[in-house]
């Protein structure tokens, strides 16, 4: 029998399933000919078979290398389940457990062995892979190896020994989101051996991309939660604190949330998972400490209240949406603020090549939020998959930016300005155009002004993001002394008197 042939014969009578997805088969096939592969599919595009299938051609056994020791048990008892001899060894098991499993890993009693790159630094470990060598190394989420990913972890340096170690066992290495700068940072940390590099397409096609300002997060997600009916879904925010608030407000309008972050116990943390992988809760709030790995196909949609810093992440947690190949919603809520702060943090790194690869891949990050080109046709040339043709499925092609006459809104908006004295901030100026019962303004006598109230047709959201893009253009400043006042520019009086056209977007206030 060919390759082919028995890879196939696997895929039909272990795994029950009819055809071979995109490049599995000739991956299956490279592995097995000894060569090194990097495997760089998008999440759900099957990269699990990719070893396993060669896991069970070659004799002896694969060594799998995961970062995600909670998630080792489930990996391990769904091959079982098909009848596939599987194994882990890590810290949670009892010294006569991993006994054991080296036992059986010793007299060739299993064809997978899942096992976290910590055990690399044990000799017994490594004593125990030279008295029977692998006939596979499978490295999954390869790009923790490389600090130009996104979730660098400097225990996956100690893998790059060994190529040196076993230079006849074959690797492969796995990835569901890498650019070019990972992609070759992994081959050479790894010291792969001319390594085929196999990329399958991209694109999420049943996944829509959504970038829409940030103006008030909290009501932006509930308005789009009530028509979500109790789907499930992922909301990222930046920062522990802002996982706990967001879950707490959500929870108190009658959401159903679990909330993850780093702060929580091992245990409450695995509760949360375990209850949002069982549909016991719909929403998960999370920092990005949560989802990798997760296997859970039926997320509707992935939310980020915070931008992430780079594309590879953004595109990595997004692709927790919508596995099941079903329409899934992917929304982020842009505020500058969040990439002023990035760029704050990595201006105090030093100087040098590190330095400059991360700005240069947060830089890529805002002109993808900034893009008035089709969101996919950026994403995918990002990773080097040309496309042009526009998707129809994102906001960009779906809801091209709508110009109009902004003068008199702007009018309204800077001669309340004016009248307030240039003495106080956007939320200010937004209630005393619509009109507020706000103590203060009373305090302050601005109830009686002119331009008390002469904006109550439009929403607070709706003056915001006005206000916002008269500071792009420059008619209003900013102080930032002063809890960023307010004041007009030279230019507001041409505004003022009337004398230019002044197109303005209309603000989109609707997230889909
Ligand atoms: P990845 O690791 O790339 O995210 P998985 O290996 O977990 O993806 O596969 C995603 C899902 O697709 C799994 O449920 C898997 O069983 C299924 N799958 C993989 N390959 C095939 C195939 N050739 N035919 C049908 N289903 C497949
Ligand atoms: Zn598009």
């Amino acid at each position: 029998m060919s390759i082919a042939e028995q890879a196939n014969e696997i895929l039909h009578s272990v795994f029950g399933y009819k055809s071979f997805r995109n490049q599995q088969l000739p991956i299956i096939e490279s592995v097995i000919r000894g060569e090194d592969n990097v495997v760089i599919i998008p999440t759900g595009g099957g990269k699990s078979l990719c070893y396993q299938i060669p896991a069970l051609i070659l004799p002896g056994t694969t060594v799998v290398i995961s970062p995600l020791i909670a998630l080792m048990k489930d990996q391990v008892d769904q091959l079982l389940a098909y009848g596939i001899k599987a194994a882990y060894l890590n810290g949670s098991q009892s010294p006569q457990e991993q006994q054991f499993v080296a036992n059986l890993y010793i007299q060739g009693e299993i064809k997978l062995l899942y096992i976290a790159p910590e055990r690399l630094a044990t000799s017994t470990f490594i004593n125990m892979l030279k008295s029977v060598a692998p006939s596979l190394i499978a490295i999954d989420e390869a790009h923790c190896i490389s600090q130009w990913g996104h979730d660098f972890r400097p225990e996956y340096l100690q893998i790059g020994q060994l190529k040196a170690k076993f230079s006849a066992v074959p690797i492969i290495a796995l990835t569901a989101t890498a650019d070019d700068v990972t992609r070759k940072d992994i081959i050479e940390r790894l010291n792969l051996d001319k390594p085929q590099v196999r990329l399958t397409s991209f694109d999420r096609p049943n996944i829509r991309y959504t970038v829409v300002e940030r103006l008030n997060p909290l009501e932006q997600v509930s308005s789009f939660l009530t028509n979500q009916k109790g789907n499930s879904g992922i909301i990222y925010c930046s920062s522990r604190a802002k996982v706990d608030d967001m879950a707490s407000r959500l929870a108190n309008r009658g959401y159903s949330v679990a909330a993850y972050h780093a702060g929580l116990t091992t245990q409450e943390r695995a509760n949360a998972q375990e209850r949002f992988l069982k549909d016991d809760v719909a929403i998960m709030v999370a920092t990005v400490a949560f989802g990798m790995g997760i296997n859970k196909p039926n997320v509707r949609f992935v939310i980020h209240a915070n931008a992430p810093r780079t594309i590879e992440a953004y595109y990595q947690e997004t692709g927790r949406a919508g596995r099941d190949g079903l329409p899934a919603e992917a929304i982020l809520l842009n505020n500058e603020r969040d990439f002023n702060w990035y760029q704050t943090v990595i201006a105090e790194k030093e100087e040098g090549f590190h330095k400059s690869v991360e700005l240069h891949k947060l830089s890529e990050m805002i002109a993808f939020t900034q893009a008035q080109t089709c969101r996919r046709i950026v994403l995918l040339n990002y990773f080097g998959e040309h496309r042009v043709e526009k998707c129809n499925n994102c906001d960009v092609c779906l809801y091209p930016l709508e110009h109009y006459n902004g003068l008199v809104d702007a009018q309204k908006i800077l001669s309340c300005v004016y009248r307030v004295g240039q003495n106080y901030g956007t939320q200010y100026l937004v209630d005393v155009l619509r009109g507020s019962n706000r103590s203060s303004i009373k305090e302050n006598g601005h109830n009686t002004l002119s331009v008390y109230g002469i904006g109550k047709e439009h929403s607070a959201d709706y003056w915001t993001s006005i206000i916002r893009q008269l500071i792009h253009l420059g008619y209003l400043k900013q102080d930032p002394t002063s809890f960023s006042a307010l004041f007009l520019s030279e230019e507001a009086r041409n505004v003022l008197r009337g004398d230019i056209s002044l197109s303005l977007v209309k603000p989109r206030l609707e997230l889909v």
